[in-house]
């Protein structure tokens, strides 16, 4: 169907923002031989989506099952119940169970829809657990050209973070690259393909960018309505049905009405400061979220006004990051939980397990900020570790010496020293490393248990003796950086049950209104149990919401 530019218009299904679950549930009503609508409120197509790691969790997926790991359906679901609990009306029973069964047909559609993926193994974050996976159940998107994009290119929201093409499970080849032989040919690979691109002039997609690519092709083939710069700003309710919307499109009003129902898959609020500082704990504000700048809660606002339930708005996926150049930093998970590295609070003081899974450290740095100044805390390294490990974009040996001087990174040649550069007090920092060294040497940490489970030593150094994560810090000279909490996406928001429809407080359903991903309160509560939940959370939710919209599994009577 042609653009009419009218100011009404009517659609079997109305989409609204273009992350992976909006992306999705197009997909899915176009298939159906529907005549669906995206509209997204920026110039740019991806949303936080294409700035992820694009991993996707699907437990029982064929790719792993190739790769000889053993998993089943009924195991995720057990794994699930095990790491979420009860953690609201977001994570019940069934709804775990539609989204990992829902994701089991979802993969079947995509592939059918021509997506190609591959094995991304990452440890569950409680592989310990009941049903736990310490080989991992992602999946990413191969990697694809953004000229694929015939005609779409400019739509791509890019990130740019990355240095190389990589994929997210060639992450431990960087990391320990320089210390087993298996890792250093897997960076070698990494490298050649990065000269391979600059050579022909166009760097494949990987990661999240790959995800939406592949998504937008798909669309493209199926000749997809979207409309970008279109802002939902009302919902439409007619005999208590969610109608459609009003939406500002360029900054013209246009009355959008929908057959079958109103998808809001709209993101988080990450970037919006006011929410955030209402529903969040301090210092928590827009400025650290490394989530998309649409994600501004417009979804969460509008559902809330017409009586839809909220629930966990005060969670996010924290990631304690540091910040180079006035960006936070994806990550430095490696960093922290190789050998040779403890954080530290502003009093100097370690005060959790620095391999923790990242929403978990970043509540424990929440959660002691609360009674000692530990956002920022500094993460702590000596020589060792910057002889062995590379440090974000710094192979090992190489510190850039602009890091030194612009304060982004201190260095010392003492402990003193070192406490100095961070204004902690001398005695208090000694003390710590005092206290950890004897508990590295002896690979065992009596304080905060640093490696103890598989998911810990994953992000450990192998070759390391006893401990994969443990270290002295003991060698000159000693560095340290600051971390903040950042996130990559809120977790909170409306109540859906498990066909995405959006509930009010008394569990009452909210006729044609469906909701998907970072604006829906997360199946995973108050944690993250595994890399690529997010993902596959707005992709599964999307992909079920069109389906119950259009009734396509819903047998006639
Ligand atoms: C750096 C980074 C790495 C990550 N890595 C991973 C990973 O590997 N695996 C994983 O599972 N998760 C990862 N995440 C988290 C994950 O990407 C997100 O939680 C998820 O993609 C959110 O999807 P979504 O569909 O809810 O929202 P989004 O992808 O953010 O899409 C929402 C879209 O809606 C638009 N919108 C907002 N308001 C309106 C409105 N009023 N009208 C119209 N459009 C609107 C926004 O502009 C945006 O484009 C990562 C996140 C980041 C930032």
């Amino acid at each position: 169907m042609a653009d009419t530019g009218s100011e009404t218009l009517e659609v079997d299904l109305l989409v609204v923002g273009s992350g992976g679950g909006g992306l999705t549930a197009m997909l899915t009503a176009l298939d159906a031989g529907y005549t669906p609508l995206l509209i997204e409120k920026t110039e740019l197509l991806g949303g936080s989506t294409a700035l992820s790691g694009g991993q996707i969790w699907l437990p029982g997926n064929h790719y792993m099952l190739s790769a000889g790991v053993d998993d089943s359906l009924e195991r995720g679901i057990e794994y699930l119940e095990a790491a979420v609990g009860d953690a609201g009306p977001g994570t019940t029973a069934a709804r775990k169970e539609a989204f990992v069964r829902g994701g089991a047909t979802l993969l079947e559609f995509l592939e059918r829809e021509g997506l190609r993926f591959r094995y991304s193994p990452s440890p569950d974050d409680y592989s310990d657990l009941p049903g736990g996976s310490v080989d991992g159940r992602a999946i990413e998107a191969e990697s694809v050209k953004r000229s694929d994009l015939a005609g779409w290119e400019s739509w791509l929201r890019f990130g740019g973070w990355l240095p190389l093409p990589m994929f997210v499970h060639e992450a431990p080849d960087a990391a320990l690259a320089f210390r087993t032989p298996g890792h250093f040919l897997g960076m070698c690979r990494l490298i050649a393909r990065a000269i391979k691109a600059k050579v022909q002039g166009e760097a494949p997609l990987t990661m999240g960018l790959a995800l939406v690519t592949q998504l937008l092709m798909a669309l493209q083939r199926r000749g997809a309505w979207i409309w970008r710069s279109t802002g939902m700003e009302e919902l439409i309710v007619e005999d208590g049905r969610v109608a459609g919307v009003i939406a500002n499109r360029d900054g013209k009003r246009v009355e959008i009405r929908s057959r079958h129902g109103v998808l809001l898959t709209c993101g988080g609020f990450g970037h919006n400061s006011e929410m955030r500082q209402r529903e969040q704990a301090a210092p928590i504000s827009g400025q650290w979220t490394l989530t998309a700048p649409g994600d501004t809660g417009d979804g969460i606002a509008l559902g809330k006004d017409l009586g839809a339930a909220v629930s966990n708005l005060d969670e996010a996926i924290w990631l304690p990051a540091p910040v180079l150049n006035g960006q936070p930093w994806v990550g430095a998970i490696w960093e922290r939980s190789l050998p040779h590295a403890i954080i530290v609070d502003q009093s100097g003081e370690r005060y959790m397990n620095e391999a923790l899974p990242y929403m978990e450290a970043g509540q424990e740095q929440l959660k002691r900020n609360e009674t000692t100044p530990a956002v920022p805390s500094w993460l702590i390294i000596d020589d060792n570790h910057r002889r062995r490990y590379p440090f974000l974009v710094a192979p090992p040996r190489k510190t850039p010496g602009e890091w030194i001087e612009s304060g982004f990174m201190k260095r010392a040649d003492t402990i003193a020293g070192l406490a100095d550069a961070c204004g902690i007090d001398r005695s208090a920092l000694r003390r710590t490393v005092d206290r950890f060294n004897p508990m590295a040497e002896k690979g065992r940490d009596d304080d905060f248990g640093r490696g103890t489970t598989g998911y810990e030593r994953k992000f450990g150094d192998p070759t390391n003796k006893p401990s994969p994560n443990l270290g002295t810090i003991a060698r000159a000279p000693f560095y340290a950086v600051e971390l903040v909490v950042t996130d990559v996406g809120t977790v909170g928001g409306l109540v859906a049950d498990e066909h995405s429809r959006v509930l009010r407080e008394d569990g009452s359903v909210i006729d044609g209104l469906y909701a998907s991903g970072t604006g829906s309160a997360s199946v995973g509560g108050r944690v993250y149990p595994a890399p690529g939940l997010s993902v596959a959370a707005t992709l599964v939710f999307g992909y079920l919401a069109a389906k119950h919209a259009l009734s396509l599994d819903r047998v006639p009577a």
